[in-house]
């Protein structure tokens, strides 16, 4: 269930950074770039594809990009119960997420209902809802058409 997403130039990704204030440095550039070409994409993939990219670069170094980006609102990070954090650079748009419980592929799914938080809570018990994080569990195409162990 890969979505096919157009690389992002070297120009873009570093006009995203100015935008947020941010230092352009090499490892911000190919941690953005990963994480926008691979929607979803898992902390120890983006280190894999930051070293093809790169070369040497630490762990710790990626954790401290991501999470930088994460802050200044460059990057959405998600964590499904049970699975691992994931990274994506749609962001401020309230979508939702479908997982496989099986393998774990994830996809997006826009709003339920208009814009964010686009779910009404039954009791707000007084407070000012502004998103709805919603996550749709279930099973993948290619889990659905697998043959099942006999
Ligand atoms: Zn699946
Ligand atoms: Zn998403």
């Amino acid at each position: 269930m890969r979505q096919n997403v157009p690389p992002m130039a070297h120009q873009e990704l570093t006009s995203v950074l100015r935008s947020a204030s941010l230092r352009v440095t090499r490892p911000r550039l190919a941690v953005l770039g990963a994480v926008h070409d691979h929607p979803h994409v898992d902390t120890e993939t983006v280190i894999r594809l930051v070293r093809e990219d790169l070369g040497a670069v630490s762990h710790q170094a990626v954790y401290d990009v991501l999470r930088v980006l994460t802050e200044a609102g460059l990057l959405r990070r998600i964590q499904p119960a049970g699975a691992t954090a994931r990274y994506e650079s749609r962001v401020g748009d309230n979508h939702h997420h479908v997982v496989c419980r099986s393998c774990g592929a994830i996809a997006d799914v826009d709003c339920a209902v208009g814009d964010a938080p686009c779910l009404t809570a039954s009791d707000s018990h007084g407070f000012v809802v502004d998103e709805a994080e919603v996550v749709y569990w279930g099973t993948c195409p290619d889990c659905a058409a697998a043959p099942t162990t006999p």
